[in-house]
């Protein structure tokens, strides 16, 4: 019988870890593998700490891990990953709108199909707010476009991954990861499975719009290089822009069909025009140089305080 870990990252969920933890060992119980929790908790500031111990003392299937600060959603994810042993690994947010009573339909999917991921695509959101649901949305379409390889639509992390696709994942040394892409870069045969996403069973989003676009950038900056392309493709229309432009005035001046003394508006749109091409260039190269930056000092990417129930 396969051995099931489920990985849960939690960022001050002090509101939901009681049910949550609840809701998923009931499900887990009913299963007849072997089964564990992993909770990372990603330096919380409220109760999550405390409450998270607490099942741990009195649960020997339920294991912790702490890290010294906020390290991010995807760090968190990381760490459970790199310390699971089991041989399958469900990754699942702490806040229920992935709902846990799905596992036993996610696993008979994994043994039908001898898959090595399953990846649950949603069809519906519930309570979230139209801008989330717009810009999730379209980033998931830019996604691809921009992309050298091709994601599954409208999937997180909520899948579930075997140790073959987890040993592969452990050997990625890149800092910035974005999770969902890395899983299906990764390759082998993987399946999709439909669901409803829900609505949060209590507290607020750990994902506020400066967190939302680091993420956004990460994934966007470590699997395309296309926004050089872009770069590079602006400076050509600019110069074929300035080339006719000048070309118009000189002509214009000397055949007199311009009157180009009134230079002020000219002047002024084209200044700004390329100003702007060339921040904006510098701007997109600015951000691979960061990324080289924090890829070249491989600082690790989260630090473990304490962990719990490991042996
Ligand atoms: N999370 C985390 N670290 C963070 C932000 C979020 O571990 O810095 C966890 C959070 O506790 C939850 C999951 O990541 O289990 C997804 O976050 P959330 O539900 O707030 O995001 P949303 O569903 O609103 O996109
Ligand atoms: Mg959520």
């Amino acid at each position: 019988m396969k051995r099931l870990a489920v990985i849960v990252p939690c960022y001050n969920e002090e509101v939901v870890i009681a049910e949550s933890y609840r809701r998923t060992k009931e499900v887990l119980a009913s299963l007849p593998n072997p089964t564990e929790i992993i909770y990372i908790n990603d330096g919380s500031r409220d109760k999550t700490r405390e409450m998270l111990d607490n099942i741990a003392a009195n649960d020997p299937e339920v294991k912790v891990i702490h890290f010294s600060r906020n390290f991010g959603h995807q760090p968190a994810v990381t760490a459970g990953i790199n310390n699971c042993e089991a041989d399958l690994a469900i990754i699942i947010d702490a806040d229920m709108q992935d709902p846990p009573e799905l596992i036993p339909d996610i696993l008979a999917l994994q043994e039908k199909e001898n898959a090595n991921v399953v990846y649950c695509v949603r069809k519906s959101r519930e309570g979230e707010s139209v801008f989330k649901l717009f810009t999730a949305k379209a980033f998931y379409r830019i996604m691809n476009y921009m992309s050298e390889v091709h994601f599954p639509l409208d999937t997180g992390d909520f899948r579930l991954v075997d140790r073959k696709v987890m040993n592969e994942f452990d050997r990625f040394k890149e800092r910035g990861k974005y999770i969902r892409g890395l899983i299906s870069w990764v390759g082998f045969h993987q399946v999709p499975f439909y669901y409803e996403r829900e609505a949060r069973i209590a507290g607020e989003t750990k994902y506020p719009l400066s967190k939302m676009v680091k993420f956004a950038s990460t994934a966007m900056l470590y699997f395309s290089k296309k926004p050089l392309r872009l770069a590079t493709s602006l400076g050509f229309i600019s110069v074929l822009v300035g080339i006719v432009l000048a070309s118009w005035f000189t002509l214009g001046k000397i055949y007199g069909f311009s009157n180009a003394e009134t230079g002020w508006t000219s002047i002024m749109t084209s200044v700004i025009f390329f100003g702007g091409v060339q921040l904006l260039t510098v701007g997109v190269l600015g951000q691979y140089v960061g990324i080289l930056f924090d890829e070249i000092k491989a600082r690790p990417e989260y630090i473990i305080d304490e962990t719990k129930n490991f042996k």
